[in-house]
């Protein structure tokens, strides 16, 4: 790191003062134009001030990323450091206003300039749309990485697609989910800049020709263009800015023209329409054919400009394709940009005119790839046959690899063909009905010079079961790196009360090394604190209630217990135990209802994926008890449930620290790392977790007494599964879960409804692959230690004290370190 660091230091600072003064003018200037330009006659409003805000900041920020550009440009071919290239399909951003005026030391400065206009600067900077370019915690990680890759002062770029639509915008209607596009660029976005000069082309279909002498060569079909834009991500204590570089898809000709003169306009624009269906969502639903081959075609899209934009740097630079691979960290963010060394060697060989073994030998040195899920069903596979129609380059090339590769596998293991048939980059059918497939984890791990999950356990088990052939072949590779938050966003920007509160007793310095957090541990059991930490929470759960009541109509009191889960919804995650819970305690109320409770107001959020139909079923059953537990007079204050729509990056950081318990309650072995977990401890919630993902290594570093701990662990859930699991043996012992499934069953949710949830009931009595059944008991005993423990506020803030001075370990920055360290420097290619 030294050489970049010394690159950051020789960046210098303006005073703060001279800074705020040119701010203001620039903010001044801005909002004049602003003005001018819509001609409002009352004055401002809060969309006018916000893009004010924001161009005022968009001018020194495009300074300073030039600045970082050239600097980058200009390290020496000796630099320890590779440039990184992460290639993610998602990166989920959120708003960027409020991180760039604490980046740039603007928010007082602005704040003052937004009371002259009688506003305030939160309802100002509630006006920006999130960049919700993401589905769940894959992409948010992506976006702490660039945060940290600015902080650290990395020389690196982002990689993603430019949609338009986002993922999707979830509402609510009759308790069911309804997806809508999510037009977050209507106003224009002030974060990009548009790189018109930098433009692509990326072919798909046609064939593959064998000139004399060997050498092929690929003609397409049909080319697009990728057009770049650049978000701009601020580094909080240096001058750098990180880059997002986002592709956006357009046709070769604008419109065909003789269609056009014939009156034919559909024809016309044709091809456009075809390119920008790569623009407009993430994820289209997969449950068409033409939705899967849309995907594959917006991976190869992001993969092939990337990786030509990369060249062309490199060579532009002076640096000679040799030593690509040695100067580039490619680093691929799960399997979705898996067609990278494909599309790489097809590059370097058809296009640069290297050979086979050179190009190999660039390829492995630069790519990397992290896993981030276990569960073999999730492992992405393409059929053969839509590589045949779309990539047929790339089908060639992998076959080659893969011929290579097995062709070593049988010399160190002869004879072992159920071996070959377990590692070949080829499925060869019988798992999927006799459809060939690519399997792009394996076209990863292959390619790679370094593999990695991202929990201790989840590296553990990932080299134990789905790659356990592969770390067979290549122990070497196999890394583990634990994920981590960036704790400007998830502190600092969110929770600025206690961040004071923090800063009053050790000072600022843990926005750079949150390991100083650990100097709260000694004082955990301050009585003070805890109380000043106990007024900061209250005042986080007002706002909180005070949105629940504006979006749902619902009071809840801020004296309750707040229980939250909030993130994608997924049977593994288990948001349909939580339900249970809630059901369970519930009839216990209304059964004793003079009994002591411990009030609570339980909050879930999340999106269920458009094609996936049992978890679109939990959120129904979600607000179905909703329904009737908070209509229930006999009920009150005691239980309340609450279900936020439209889930994404700001709401998090509105319900985060508002959190008094925290919801991880995987089955043992699914969650990979969670990141949600992170964010909650850092805000001193408490967790309610399995031993699963990151919460093993959250409970080491705070100390798991901190933490209420419960259910099956790995080892007992592959033994249970292995003597043939019956979930009925379960609910027949506990009346109490009997009951629960019984009022689900019989309607008592669904207005007597017995069939809206048949096919849940069924599969939780029938196989109850995440083993509710069998963890609910516990869960319950669980729940009643919270309980008990929120009765004991000083206890209860001395362990919150101990969470957060738990976390130090898991910042962003130290996940980026790292990688730094054991896959993208220059001495992890030995
Ligand atoms: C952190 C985060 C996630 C990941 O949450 P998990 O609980 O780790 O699954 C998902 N979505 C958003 C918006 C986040 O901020």
């Amino acid at each position: 790191m030294n050489n970049t660091l010394a690159t950051r230091n020789a960046m210098s600072k303006k005073p703060a003062s001279d800074a705020a003064d040119l701010a203001a003018q620039a903010f001044a200037t801005a909002l004049e134009r602003e003005l001018a330009q819509r001609g409002l006659p009352g004055g401002p409003d809060r969309d006018s001030l916000m893009r004010a805000a924001a161009s005022a900041c968009r001018e020194q920020l495009a300074r300073r990323w030039a600045v970082t550009q050239q600097a980058d440009a200009a390290r020496g071919e000796a630099a320890a450091v590779r440039r990184v290239h992460y290639l993610s399909m998602e990166f989920l951003m959120g708003r960027a206003l409020a991180n760039a005026l604490a980046a740039l030391q603007l928010d007082a400065p602005l704040r003052a300039a937004l009371l002259a206009q009688g506003q305030s600067l939160s309802d100002v900077l509630e006006r920006e749309p999130d960049a919700a370019l993401g589905n769940g915690g894959l992409g948010r990680l992506a976006a702490c990485f660039l945060d940290s890759f600015a902080e650290l002062g990395l020389p690196s770029f982002g990689y993603g697609l430019r949609y338009q639509y986002g993922m999707f915008a979830q509402g609510i209607q009759g308790g069911r989910q309804v997806e809508s596009p999510d037009d977050w660029l209507r106003a224009g976005n002030p974060w990009e800049i548009h790189r018109p000069e930098l433009r692509y082309p990326v072919g798909f279909g046609g064939r593959v020709q064998v000139e004399e002498g060997g050498a092929r060569r690929w003609l397409p079909a049909e080319t697009l263009v990728a057009e770049a834009y650049d978000f701009i991500v601020p580094a909080h204590h240096s001058e750098r800015v990180s880059t997002l570089r986002q592709w956006h898809a357009a046709a070769e000709a604008p419109i065909d023209f003789k269609a056009f003169c014939q009156g034919d306009y559909a024809a016309a624009a044709k091809h456009r329409v075809a390119a920008d269906a790569l623009n407009w969502v993430l994820y289209p639903d997969d449950s068409t054919e033409a939705g899967r081959e849309l995907r594959l075609k917006q991976e190869a899209f992001l993969v092939s400009a990337s990786l030509q934009d990369l060249i062309q740097r490199h060579l532009r630079e002076g640096g000679e394709l040799r030593s690509l691979g040695r100067r580039n960290a490619i680093h691929l963010n799960d399997t979705h940009p898996a067609l990278a060394p494909a599309e790489l060697m097809r590059l370097l060989m058809d296009e640069q005119g290297l050979g086979w073994d050179e190009a190999w030998a660039i390829t492995r040195q630069a790519i990397s790839y992290t896993n981030h899920t276990l569960m073999p069903e999730a492992l992405e596979t393409w059929p053969v046959r839509m590589f045949e129609a779309l990539l047929p380059r790339h089908l060639d090339i992998i076959y080659e690899i893969n011929h290579r590769f097995l062709a070593e596998v049988r010399q160190r293991f002869p004879g072992d063909e159920g071996l070959i048939a377990r590692v070949s980059l080829i499925d060869e059918g019988g798992a999927y009905g006799g459809e060939r497939r690519v399997r792009m984890a394996a076209l990863s791990i292959v390619a790679s010079h370094r593999v990695n999950g991202v929990a201790a356990l989840h590296s553990e088990l990932m080299v134990q079961t789905i790659f356990a052939d592969y770390a067979r072949l290549f122990p070497e590779r196999f890394h583990n790196v634990t994920n981590g938050v960036t704790p400007r966003r998830w502190l600092q920007q969110a929770n600025p009360a206690l961040s004071a509160l923090i800063d009053a007793r050790i000072g600022r310095g843990w926005r750079q090394d949150l390991g100083q957090l650990a100097q709260l541990k000694p004082l955990a059991a301050d009585v003070g604190l805890g109380r000043e930490l106990q007024a900061v929470k209250r005042a986080n759960k007002e706002k909180l209630a005070a949105l629940i009541r504006r979006e749902l109509g619902l009071v809840v009191s801020p004296d309750s217990l707040f229980d939250v889960q909030i993130k994608r919804i997924h049977e593994y995650k288990r948001q349909l135990l939580n339900i249970l819970h809630v059901i369970a305690r519930y009839q216990a109320i209304v059964a004793n209802p003079g009994a002591d409770w411990t009030p609570r107001t339980v909050v879930i959020a999340g999106k269920a994926a458009s094609a996936y139909q049992m978890a679109k079923s939990i959120i129904q059953l979600a607000h179905d008890v909703a329904r009737v537990v908070n209509s229930d007079p006999r009920v009150g204050d005691k239980l309340k449930l609450a279900y936020l729509p439209n889930y994404g990056v700001s709401l998090a950081e509105t319900i985060i620290p508002a959190a008094d318990l925290s919801e991880q309650i995987s089955t043992a072995g699914t969650e990979a790392s969670g990141t949600g977990n992170m964010k909650f401890a850092l805000n001193g919630a408490l967790t309610i977790g399995t031993w699963d993902g990151a919460n093993i290594e959250m409970a080491e570093a705070m100390g798991v007494e901190n933490m209420f701990v419960f259910g099956l662990r790995t080892e007992a859930v592959a033994q249970i599964k292995a003597l043939g699991y019956d979930p009925r043996l379960y609910v027949e012992e506990n009346l109490q879960l009997k009951r629960v499934i019984d009022a689900i069953a019989q309607g008592d949710f669904s207005n007597g409804d017995t069939g809206r949830y048949r096919a849940l009931v069924d599969k939780l009595l029938g196989s109850d692959p995440y083993l509710l059944m069998a963890d609910f008991a516990d869960y319950l005993a669980a729940q009643a230690r919270v309980d008990a423990l929120f009765r004991q506020p000083e206890a209860w803030a001395e362990r919150a004290l101990r969470n957060i001075g738990g976390m130090g370990w898991f910042s962003s920055d130290r996940t980026i370190a790292e990688y730094v360290d054991r896959v993208w420097s220059v001495q992890s290619l030995r």
